[in-house]
């Protein structure tokens, strides 16, 4: 097969939404503007690589689910809706055809989940190892985007989720939290929200400094993964199980704050309608800018090391 029947191969079943009035094909994609006149777009790239982002054995379909799903993720991460996904493959000479079937199928379907146009894209030739760029535009009410920035002392911070432990899986099969992050936006001031990639500390310090505030988590409310207990017990583990919950990445939940005043509400409003995803208050924002851990023996620096990404 040659980069022209695979390219048609794989345009032949993209998903469209309402708003594509020309899909893959043309030099450009044509998609109508969002409605609203207040709506701002928000533009999102995201790339993952073979043997960095996921492995030769990693299954095809969760390769595509994770390449949409980080951008996806951010775009949760703001507030948005996303809209639109253009996708670039960088392919090895010897690609095989058969496996990146199975690659689109899981960015197809995640992208149907959730009403996302796959518009078009591009393959580029990437001698020695499979690479996917994807980029994402989204929308949202201009009036409600949620920066890093807006944190506030006396803010609680919250988290989705059980954190650490991901690249046992997780970081692979990961639901992008656009559902809770818009209706979080919709029903209350979320003064700053983040999702997690890089692990709680680390992704807290982008809060902090986007802020110009600092935190204090409390470490017995940590929500722990039980991935991360699990690793934690195995044989030469490196990390306890909340060190991993504060530094391991991928997570994919959010991170946000809201005036103490709204903490309750918030709890409450999520319990009912996501009985299924634990939503925990972690801490508070603080003047003083430093981020420390409250533990039985008493404050401690939080531990900065997050989980860095190769690049
Ligand atoms: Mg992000």
């Amino acid at each position: 097969m040659n980069e022209f029947e695979l390219i048609a191969r794989l345009t032949s079943t993209l998903p469209r939404n309402a708003s594509v009035l020309v899909g893959p094909g043309d030099d450009c994609a044509v998609v109508e503007p969002p409605a609203g006149a207040d709506t701002v777009l928000l533009l999102k790239t995201d790339a993952v690589v073979s043997g960095v982002h996921f492995t030769p054995e990693t299954p095809p379909e969760q390769v595509g689910h994770k390449a949409l799903g980080r951008c996806l993720s951010d775009i949760a991460a703001m507030g948005g809706t996303p809209l639109h996904a253009l996708v670039t493959l960088g392919l090895p000479k010897d690609f095989d055809a058969d496996y990146l079937d199975g690659v689109y199928a899981g960015l197809n379907d995640l992208a149907r989940r959730y009403d996302v146009a796959i518009v078009g894209g591009e393959t580029v030739l990437n001698p020695d190892r499979l690479m996917l760029s994807v980029a994402v535009v989204g929308s949202a009410p201009r009036n409600r985007v949620i920066l890093r920035s807006g944190a506030r002392p006396g803010d609680a911070i919250f988290v989705s989720g059980r954190l650490g432990g991901s690249l046992e899986g997780h970081h692979l099969d990961f639901e992008p939290r656009l559902a809770e992050a818009q209706w979080l936006a919709r029903h209350f001031s979320v003064h700053a929200m983040i999702d997690l990639s890089d692990g709680l500390a680390g992704d807290l310090g982008h809060i902090l400094e986007g802020s110009g505030v600092g935190a204090e988590l409390l470490a017995h409310a940590i929500p722990i993964s039980r991935a991360a207990r699990r690793a934690a017990k195995a044989p030469g583990a490196k990390k306890t199980a909340l060190l991993a919950s504060l530094t391991d990445g991928e997570d994919f939940e959010l991170l946000f704050t809201v005036a103490s005043s709204d903490a309750v509400s918030v709890l409450d409003g999520w319990k009912q309608q996501f009985p299924g995803t634990p939503l925990t208050c972690i801490g508070k924002i603080t003047a003083e800018r430093q981020a420390i851990l409250r533990t039985r023996e008493g404050p401690r620096p939080l531990p900065k090391h997050g989980y860095l990404h190769f690049s």
